[in-house]
């Protein structure tokens, strides 16, 4: 068997971990050793610990790269578990189709994004991913293979959508995807003064917009409090000529020695990056420009160096949200930590799937932080007490450090979920939220 180093996107946490691969949707679960866990493994998009499982084993799925079907006509589509996102979208986009949900990045998995119910910028109009899951098969090691759907073992369908891979593995999807003209968007950038603002703004934005999406300057207090550029769009209505794909434009080489984030050049982009635009900007884009925007640059996780960075992403629910966002940001502003990568949006009233999907109705904010040790961790302690204050909770795709009672706390669910995870899985993320304080 083979044993090699896996990181995820965060690059705290590196462990060796042994290997197991699916060669083919067809494939046997493998026979792991006695006593041993393995946890389905998917392109590693996830910040912190939620993929890996350093006492246990990985089993690789890249190898599940096949479409299956896709009818154009009612823009269906079947694919293994491997394929990318950005795959989908390469297949579809030409043809009138593009996927419902898409998060930051369109390098992640079919398997990964079911798995982390992961949502996108237009979640107050469509939901999560799983919203669009018509159905899949999940592998269990015991070798029963279940279709889930909806209406088919839907316990199962509602445990392995947001069930972190503990389920079992899922071999292929399919998904409904949504009609479009085309590859471009029609995005307006709108500037506001703080979070008051950010609040007005997003009524009217989120009725005439399909997608809306903040940047926060973290720096920003007092009055400032929570200033930045509102980001609302919608598929464009008529086609354009297409533009290759940019995969990877620009690219991080090498780990610099320090974090290239620090007070002084968070300071200085956010106030040039909050002063750039004009007012009120209106741009025709590809979807790439806009949904993922950070794609362009490969491994710009390098930019943190070699001790990582860790994101902490909230949802913060109902009639408080507003009252406890403003707190979140005064603690992050105060302590002066915080990077280039702020953003707050509102998730809609759409019912998730999964029994521990993360959103629900309110306001996201997620931040990446440099890891800088000992003040990054008091930091974190004050947040998830404003968090924990506001029934909120954090995204477990995003996390490698919350404490345990902050998860059993935020999904209450998870007992019940518990009775579903399968005997051969686990992982390093769901040992460390049930097993310490
Ligand atoms: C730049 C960037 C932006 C992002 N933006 C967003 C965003 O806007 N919204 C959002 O929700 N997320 C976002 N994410 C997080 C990312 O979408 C999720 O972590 C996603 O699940 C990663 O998918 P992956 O294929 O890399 O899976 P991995 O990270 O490898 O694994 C994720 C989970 O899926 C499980 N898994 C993987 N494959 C399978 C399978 N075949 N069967 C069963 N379980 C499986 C794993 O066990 C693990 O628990 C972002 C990440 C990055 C790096």
């Amino acid at each position: 068997m083979i044993s090699r180093t896996f990181s995820s996107w965060g690059s705290v946490v590196r462990a060796r971990h042994a290997v197991y691969s699916l060669a083919s949707r067809h494939d046997a679960f493998p026979r792991i050793s006695p006593g041993s866990t393995v946890l389905p493994y998917g392109n590693g998009r996830s910040y912190g610990d939620s993929c890996l499982n350093p006492d246990g084993a990985l089993l690789r799925t890249d190898a599940l790269d096949h479409f299956i079907r896709f009818d154009s006509d009612t823009g269906v589509i079947c694919c293994e578990a491997g394929v990318l996102l950005a795959d989908i979208l390469r297949l579809t986009v030409p043809r009138g189709w593009f996927l419902p949900v898409v998060p930051g990045t369109a390098h992640v998995t079919v398997g990964g994004a079911i798995a982390n119910d992961v949502h996108g910028k237009n979640h107050h109009r469509v939901g999560s991913f799983g919203n669009h899951v018509r159905r899949f098969e999940l592998l269990r090691s015991s070798a029963e293979r279940w279709i889930c759907s909806p209406d088919e073992h839907p316990e199962w369908f509602a445990a392995t959508v947001g069930g972190l891979g503990l389920t079992g593995v899922i071999t292929w999807a399919e998904l409904q995807l949504r009609p479009v003209a085309g590859a471009w968007m029609q995005v307006e950038t709108v500037r506001f003064a703080n979070l008051d603002e950010f609040c007005r703004l997003c009524e009217n934005a989120d009725s005439v917009s399909e997608y809306t999406v903040a940047w926060i300057d973290c720096l920003s207090r007092g009055r400032r409090l929570g200033r930045g550029l509102l980001q609302q769009a919608n598929h464009s209505t008529h086609s354009a000529p297409d533009v290759p794909a940019h995969d990877y434009r620009i690219g991080m080489p090498f780990v610099p020695p320090l974090s290239v984030v620090n007070r002084a050049t968070l300071q200085l982009f956010n106030t040039l990056y909050y002063h750039r635009p004009r007012w009120r900007t209106r741009r025709h884009t590809h979807f790439q420009q806009f949904l993922f925007p950070l794609d362009r640059i490969a491994h710009w996780n390098r930019l943190y160096g070699p001790r990582g960075f860790y994101q902490y992403q909230c949802v913060v629910p109902g009639e408080r949200a507003a009252d406890a966002t403003a707190s979140l940001l005064q603690a992050i502003a105060r302590s002066r930590q915080g990077s280039f990568l702020a953003v707050l949006k509102r998730f809609g009233a759409a019912t998730s799937p999964g029994l521990l999907s993360f959103p629900q109705q309110g306001l996201t904010l997620a931040l990446d932080f440099p890891n800088s040790g000992e003040s990054l961790e008091r930091l974190f302690g004050e947040l998830d007490a404003l968090v924990a204050q506001a029934d909120g909770r954090l995204y477990p795709a995003k996390d490698g450090r919350m404490p345990g009672w902050l998860f059993r706390r935020g999904y209450p669910q998870w007992q019940e979920f518990a009775r579903y995870i399968d005997p051969a899985c686990s992982s390093s993320f769901w040992r460390r939220v049930t097993q310490e304080a």
